[in-house]
């Protein structure tokens, strides 16, 4: 009977202690909001009634009577920011940045946010002008990774070198890989400038940064082809099957036209041969079978053709073999054949595409730098189609 009894008690108990809480709390957030200046409420139903510009105005109000509220602009410039409105955010973080009692590491931040607010809005001097500020202090390596997104934009690849390696002195990750695709881009610029020294002085320090970057190996074969030395050209595009084979697609071609270039195109052929059967893949099938067919015969290709969709069946390689046997077959089946063929060839022709591993940006052509998000050798060297979703 007791425990019943003292079991009643608790509940008025606790009841009574929540109402003293809940008014103690009242009491606390009523002289909080005591002492925000009548602005802040003006700034903030303004801004719920949609009125960015005036709630602007009454913030930045509250800001020369409350050096407390900081946060507050830091919040409502990235707002504006992120809903695209840089005019507003710029702005905001600049009325910030004017005022005379703003401790350094908020100055820095004000000046990081500014910069950001610069970039989004494609105003790239103005954002390089602004980064170029921090030089110190906790915002300098961000700056610094802002200034090297703004000289990959403009193509200025030596800045890009320079802000890299000077990343790395203030602690980053290496940036080799991105160091040696900043060489390989002035080799190219250097290439097409018809200048083969300094395409081969920059290729040669893309090297150095990274060894593996097959990158360098294509263009110094390229340098030589476009000097007319198909052999030692050939030279340098057999080297990527030691230092990568996957990238072998993407020199395929350059070496069967050097072979031919040579007068040796059955040896280019066997060479092909030899690669679609070590590494099987449809972009190196595609050249191969265009070669075996002329090179040797219909009956070639078609075994070619008909040994890779062995090994890795798909609709591209399906695609050639009906092309193979079309080719050997007499009517009426070769026009039923070639129905097939050019009903497959429609569906797939655009199906497989290279895709970046960083953020899924799907592309025809083949990119050493995302044109999504901007990520150096994001993409695999092989085409591959789309998984249709299960039914
Ligand atoms: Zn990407």
């Amino acid at each position: 009977m007791d425990l019943d009894f003292w079991w009643l008690l608790v509940i008025p108990v606790a009841f009574a202690l929540g109402w003293m809480a809940s008014r103690y709390d009242l009491k606390a957030l009523l002289s909080e909001s005591a002492n925000l200046p009548r602005s802040y409420f003006r700034g903030l139903n303004f801004l719920l009634n949609e009125q960015p510009d005036k709630a602007i105005d009454a913030f930045i109000e509250v800001a020369k009577l409350d050096p407390e509220t900081v946060e507050l602009h830091f919040a409502l410039g990235n707002l504006f920011r992120r809903r695209g409105e840089t005019d507003r955010a710029i702005r905001v973080h600049q009325n910030l940045l004017s005022r005379s009692d703003l401790p350094v590491n908020e100055r820095d931040h004000a000046l990081y946010e500014l910069g950001q607010d610069f970039l989004k809005a494609g105003l790239l001097d103005r954002a390089e002008e602004t980064f170029g500020k921090l030089k110190t202090g906790d915002f300098a390596l961000g700056a610094q990774r802002a200034l090297l997104a703004i000289y990959e934009i403009e193509k200025d690849w030596n800045r890009c070198i320079d802000t890299a390696r000077q990343l790395e002195v203030m602690g980053a990750a290496s940036l080799d890989l991105e160091i040696a695709q900043f060489h390989c881009e002035l080799a190219q610029e250097a290439l097409q400038q018809k200048k083969p020294d300094e395409a081969r002085r920059q290729l040669s320090l893309a090297l150095k940064a990274n060894s593996q970057n097959v990158r360098a190996t294509i263009l110094a074969g390229d340098v030589d082809a476009a000097s007319g030395d198909s052999a030692t050209a050939l030279g340098h595009w057999r080297e990527v099957e030691a230092q990568n084979p996957a990238y072998l697609p993407l020199v395929a071609e350059k070496v069967m036209k050097a072979y031919e270039a040579l007068g040796r195109a059955e040896e280019g052929a066997e060479l092909l041969t030899t690669w679609v059967d070590a590494y099987p893949s449809n972009d190196l099938l595609d050249v191969a079978y265009k070669y075996v067919a002329a090179l040797r015969g219909a009956d070639a290709a078609h075994a070619l053709a008909r040994a890779q969709m062995q090994k890795s069946p798909n609709l591209a390689g399906m695609s050639r073999l009906l092309e193979a046997q079309q080719a050997a077959a007499d009517e009426p089946r070769r026009s039923e054949l070639e129905l097939m063929h050019k009903l497959l060839q429609q569906r797939t022709k655009n199906l497989p595409r290279y895709t970046c591993q960083n953020c899924g940006f799907r592309a025809r052509l083949f990119y050493w730098q995302c044109p999504g998000c901007s990520g150096w050798e994001t993409y695999a060297p092989r085409r591959v189609e789309p998984v249709p979703a299960s039914s």
